[in-house]
């Protein structure tokens, strides 16, 4: 099967997906994307976590207990984007893809967007955090500051890089240097990322409109956009529940997220699901 450029189409099995969790998430958030879209993904996808489950690993999920602390501080959410990076670079993998465990993953829109990329391309793509590049000192060594200005993917919303950049990234994020160039920038792992690949690395993220945080109205999207999305996400917005709006076989009670409803539209087959 071939891409948009004549190239092989890019399959699961080319795609390393990272999920951030935490300890207090498992029970309630995580155990929604098990069930639903990391059940079709399950072989490629890791968790990465701040403590074992005996529960979800036995179920043949991959769980990555990362040593980083179990808060969320820029150094240990830091930590756990560099354990992202190097288990990834570990891997045979050609893309890292990264969510939270608030994203619902379509998998086959994210092999079509990816299937777009030529191979000799160093790909960054994800939702743009900002309408405008942020604007950050960077911290030199002779303790003076520089501003600097770039765009980075909102990690709230998911984003992908290609092990072509990846590499290249190597100098700036790999192992204690992620937390490293934190400090440099002092600012979140998402700008992180960013920082590294347009400053150090020299290369422009790709902005895409298919990549979705709950810092943005999700009311916005139709039902047919939804469908056809990256990710999604679910989460308060102004202190008000916002998530996307699809109706289906499932109430907003039984699933305020809409991830269960938008999975039976994607995968009517699964067991759980209403018949159609
Ligand atoms: N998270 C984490 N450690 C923490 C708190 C949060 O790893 O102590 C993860 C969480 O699992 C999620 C991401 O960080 O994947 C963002 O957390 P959340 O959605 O709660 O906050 P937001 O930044 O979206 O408001
Ligand atoms: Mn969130």
């Amino acid at each position: 099967v071939t891409g948009a450029r004549g190239q092989r189409r890019v399959q699961l099995e080319d795609v390393f997906i990272a999920v951030k969790s935490t300890r207090h998430n498992h029970r309630n958030r995580l155990a929604l994307l098990l069930d639903t879209w990391i059940s079709k993904t399950k072989e490629h996808t890791y968790i990465f976590t701040d403590i074992t489950d005996k529960e979800i690993s036995s179920r043949g999920f991959n769980i990555i207990v990362t040593s980083c602390s179990p808060e969320h501080t820029r150094e240990a959410l830091s930590c756990k984007m560099a354990a992202e990076y190097d288990h990834f670079m570990a891997s045979n993998k050609k893309w890292l893809c990264h969510v939270d465990d608030d994203n619902y993953l379509n998998p086959g829109a994210l092999l079509s967007l990816l299937s777009e990329f030529s191979l000799d391309r160093d790909v960054y793509v994800g939702k743009p955090s900002l309408n405008q590049p942020i604007e950050a000192q960077e911290l030199l060594p002779s303790n003076k500051t520089r501003d600097v200005q770039f765009w980075f993917a909102t990690g709230g919303a998911g984003f992908c890089l290609n092990r072509k950049l990846a590499e290249k990234m190597a100098p700036w994020a790999s192992g204690s240097r992620l937390l490293h160039t934190s400090a440099v920038i002092r600012l979140p792992d998402d700008c992180v990322i960013g920082f590294i690949v347009e400053k150090r690395v020299g290369v422009s993220m790709i902005h895409s409109q298919l990549f979705h945080s709950h810092l943005e109205n999700l009311l916005l999207l139709t039902p047919a956009q939804i469908l056809t999305q990256v990710t999604l996400s679910y989460g308060l917005l102004e202190n008000k529940m916002n998530s996307v709006w699809l109706m289906g076989g499932f109430s907003t009670e039984d699933d305020p997220s809409r991830f269960k409803t938008l999975h039976c539209f994607l995968y009517p087959l699964t067991s759980w699901c209403p018949p159609p």
